[in-house]
Order: C-alpha cells, then sequence, then structure tokens
C-alpha cells in the first residue's frame, strides 16, 4: 500500500491558522526553502513518521507539493516487512535512473532504509539522504547539511533510547490523530526485520504524550489512536510508571476526546487490566488487534512468539468475557518454514474457534537479518497462495456470519467518508467495523452519529441514520 498526501499548512497541528506561509510555531515566517513530496509505504506507524516529518520539513519552509516532479526534496518513507513492500521502493527509485532529477535532493526513510543503509547510494546514486526510523530525531540536523551543500548524509544508528518527538505534526486525518507512544521493538519474532530496523523498545514520557492529547482535544480531534510495534508494552520512563492501563484510562479522561483506540498488542503482555479499562470506560474503543500468527504451538514457538495456542485462548476468553463486547482481529502468517498441512489446519480451526470480526493475513516472506531465513523446508510460493486462499475464504464466511446477526442494531459512528452518491456516507463503529449509511443530512463530516444496520456484507456494513 502507498500513499501520496497533500494538505495545506491549516491541518498542521498547533498552526490551525496558518494559509499559504510557513510559520514556526513561535509565529516567525520561515524562508521559503522548496516544496517536497512525500510518499509513504507500510503501516499506520510509518503513516504517523511521515505525518512528523512532513511537520519537520515545514517548520522549516519547505511547502508540500503533490507529485516528485513539482518538488525540490522528495522522501520515500518505506516499509521492509515483506519483500514486494522493499522492491516497491527500488522500483521508485529507478523512475529516476533515465530521468533529469536536476538537483533534487531525493531521500530514503524508514525500514528499507535501515535495513540496506548505504547500499542504497550505490544501487541509486542520485539519493543524497538515507535515514532509519531511531534516526528520525536527527532529520533536522541532516537537512541542514544538505542545506549547507553536504552531498550525502546518513541516520543509520539505532542504539538510541529517544523517541522521535515533534514541535509540529502535520496530521492526515482531520478527526483521528496518531500518537505513537512506544517506539521499536524489544521481541525476537524469528520472520520479523522490525527489531533490526526500528531498534529497541522506547516508550514515550506519559506526561509528554497527555500533553499532546489534550493539544489534539483542544484542536478539534476526537479520537486518538496510541502506536507502537507492541503497543501494551508501554513502560513509562517516568517516575509516575503508568502502566498501559492507567494510561488508556488518562487519555479518555482527557476533555474532547471521544474515542480511544491502541494498536498493535502483543498477546504475551495483554493483562486483565487492559480489558477491566476497557470494560469501565466506553471512551475506550472496545476493539483489539491481537495477532496471533499461528494457530500451532509447534509454528509459534519456531516463530519464537512466546505464547502458546493456549495461552493466547486464554487472552481470548478474557475478551469474550468481558461486560462489553469486544470486537477483535488479528494478523496470520502462512506457510511458515517447516509449517506442516495438520498446522495450517490448526490455524483454520482457530480462526473457528476465536471467530475474528477481521484478519490481516500473509505468505510468509523471508527477509534478511532475520533467524528464520536460514530455516530449512521452506513452502513452495503455489502452496502459501493455496493456504492463503483457504485461510481468506474461511475468514470470508466468518465475517459474513457475524455481520449478518448486526442486522437490526444501532451503532454510534464516527463519520468520515461522503460518497459520490448523493445523501451516502461512511465511518466507523468503536468497534472499528465500516457502515456505509443514508442520511438526509448536508453536513456530517466527522461528526457522531447513530446508525440502524439494514444489511451486511463480509467487509462492511449498510444501514441509515437514526435520528
Ligand atoms: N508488532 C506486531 C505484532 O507483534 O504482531 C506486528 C508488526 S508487523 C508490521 C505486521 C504484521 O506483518 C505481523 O503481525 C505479521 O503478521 C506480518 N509479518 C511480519 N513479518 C513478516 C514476514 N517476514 N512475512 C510475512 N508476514 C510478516
Ligand atoms: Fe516484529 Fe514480533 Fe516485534 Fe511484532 S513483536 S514487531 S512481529 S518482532
Amino acid at each position: 500500500m502507498s500513499k501520496a498526501f497533500d494538505i495545506g499548512l491549516e491541518s498542521l497541528a498547533g498552526e490551525s491558522s496558518l494559509r499559504t506561509e510557513a510559520v514556526r510555531p513561535g509565529g516567525l515566517a520561515l524562508p521559503n526553502r522548496g516544496t517536497f513530496f512525500l510518499e509513504t509505504f507500510g503501516c499506520q506507524m510509518n503513516d504517523h513518521d511521515s505525518e512528523k516529518v512532513a511537520g519537520v520539513l515545514m517548520s522549516r519552509g519547505y511547502q508540500q507539493v503533490e507529485s516528485p516532479e513539482a518538488a525540490s526534496v522528495i522522501f520515500y518513507n518505506t516499509c521492509s516487512i515483506r519483500e514486494k513492500a522493499a522492491q516497491k521502493v527500488f522500483s521508485r527509485l529507478g523512475e529516476f535512473r533515465d530521468k533529469q532529477h536536476d538537483g533534487k535532493i531525493i531521500g530514503v526513510l524508514g525500514c528499507v532504509a535501515q535495513q540496506e543503509g548505504e547500499a542504497i547510494f550505490k544501487r541509486a546514486p542520485w539519493v543524497s539522504l538515507v535515514c532509519g526510523s531511531a534516526s528520525y530525531s536527527k532529520l533536522p540536523g541532516m537537512l541542514a547539511q544538505l542545506e549547507a551543500g553536504n552531498q550525502r548524509v546518513t541516520g543509520l544508528d539505532t542504539d538510541t533510547d529517544e523517541t522521535f518527538e515533534t514541535e509540529v505534526t502535520r496530521r492526515d486525518n482531520p478527526w483521528r490523530a496518531y500518537l505513537t507512544i512506544i517506539e521499536g521493538c524489544d521481541k525476537a519474532c524469528t520472520y520479523c526485520v522490525v527489531p533490526f530496523t526500528r531498534g529497541p523498545e522506547r516508550s514515550r514520557a506519559s506526561d509528554s504524550i497527555l500533553r499532546e492529547v489534550r493539544q489534539l482535544a483542544e484542536l478539534g480531534y476526537s479520537e486518538v489512536q496510541l502506536l507502537g510495534q507492541t503497543v501494551n508494552s508501554y513502560a513509562d520512563p517516568t517516575a509516575r510508571r503508568m502502566r498501559f492501563s492507567e494510561l488508556l484510562l488518562a487519555v479518555a479522561e482527557v476533555r474532547g476526546i471521544r474515542r480511544v483506540r491502541f494498536t498493535t498488542s502483543h498477546p504475551s503482555d495483554f493483562t486483565p487490566d487492559i480489558v477491566e479499562a476497557i470494560e469501565r470506560e466506553p471512551k475506550i474503543c472496545d476493539h483489539v488487534h491481537l495477532p496471533v500468527q499461528s494457530g500451532s504451538t509447534r509454528v509459534l514457538r519456531a516463530m519464537q512468539r512466546t505464547y502458546s495456542r493456549e495461552e493466547y485462548l486464554e487472552k481470548i476468553a478474557l475478551m469474550r468475557g468481558a461486560s462489553r463486547p469486544i470486537g477483535i482481529t488479528t494478523d496470520i502468517i502462512v506457510g511458515f518454514p517447516g509449517e506442516t498441512e495438520a498446522e495450517f489446519e490448526e490455524t483454520v480451526s482457530l480462526l473457528e474457534e476465536v471467530q475474528y470480526d477481521s484478519l490481516f493475513s500473509f505468505k510468509y516472506s523471508p527477509r534478511p537479518n532475520t533467524p528464520s531465513l536460514s530455516m530449512s523446508d521452506s513452502i513452495s510460493e503455489e502452496e502459501k497462495s493455496r493456504r492463503l486462499a483457504i485461510l481468506q475464504d474461511k475468514q470470508r464466511e466468518i465475517q459474513a456470519a457475524k455481520n449478518a446477526r448486526l442486522v437490526g442494531e444501532r451503532f454510534e459512528v464516527l463519520v468520515s467518508g461522503k460518497s459520490r452518491r448523493e445523501n451516502q456516507w461512511s465511518g466507523y463503529t468503536t468497534a472499528h467495523r465500516m457502515i456505509n449509511f443514508a442520511s438526509q443530512e448536508t453536513e456530517l463530516l466527522g461528526t457522531y452519529v447513530q446508525v440502524r444496520v439494514t444489511g451486511a456484507g463480509p467487509n462492511s456494513l449498510a444501514g441509515e441514520h437514526a435520528v
């Protein structure tokens, strides 16, 4: 998935009155340094990192533009979680091989930058900046070096205890704000590049998180989503030592905040107090994304996931026992080295047992620097595709049946989309179910409305505005 974004300066958090000219948070006009284009690949963490990078660039006097052709600085924020994602970036960079790049600054950020490092300069000599996410706090300095005439700069350290906090963040969505509360990862799943590309776990101070949430609420954001690769491993570095569940409750208490989301939770750190916080505080959304990866304990051990099938199911039971229903979604990898047909069937049976609301499923992709790269018994691409299709068919069946049972129910929806078709809107419930619905109202974007479900498909619901 790749996204290019273009948005006016008025969307800069903290700078809502700005219009055409870049201005520092203190109000001083900035020199016009040029224009930048930023394209993002990958997950929500990358999306949010890009929002912060855009903020850094805009606060230095760069204006954001829609196309690389119109830009003097071109940044690709990259993903290397699977091979295909990493390849996309090199094909983008390849587009400059025959083109004039006219002294433009071209930079590679994120996981591919961290993984490939200075080798990127060899493969694409027109690149002048390579920076991994653990070094983003150094970006302003790196840009200054390029502006001062340096030909190439790199930021590739991962041995940092810093988090990437910026004074200015250019946010993409006017209602939902992302907030990284923990960066990096200390787990060691044998298939995963994240511990290498994003460095060790660093939690952000609770007082700084709460300060930003208060600012966001003042700017009109009503939904915040707390982000981290293992968001529930949050360890407050301040003397308050706030637990993750306490942080959720404190964020929900901020005046103006109506919804608090969090992703991604790691099953081993998913404790009963998190479910208790969801039960106690309706503003904490009734949705937990709890990646399982496999339904086979043998495969989970080989993946070093630190829990068994049974232990995972205990976490599911905690949620199923909650006083309000909790939507549960997951990630699954099929075709991990050595996964037998019977082990794959265990994953299919887990889907039946848990009845997930939705699922992200992937074919195992061997990645550089990961222990599973050297594991034997690799599964053929054809077989991985077969398993993926079986899994997705099963999940489609489950979702269709679950969604059909919701017909007639009423949900609160944050309206985030307007269809080209007249009177048609869309939005999400707190359990993160998508509803397309009809309403005679003329302006609903950003508001919370009650919607009655009138129809259901496997991936979304249809409804009508219930007044
Ligand atoms: N930190 C999260 C967790 O522990 O579940 C996941 C982070 S990762 C960005 C998102 C998903 O990508 C993982 O849950 C996993 O399903 C998938 N993934 C990671 N490495 C992969 C690989 N080498 N091949 C295929 N899928 C992979
Ligand atoms: Fe990767 Fe595992 Fe860390 Fe998730 S918990 S980011 S899958 S190493």
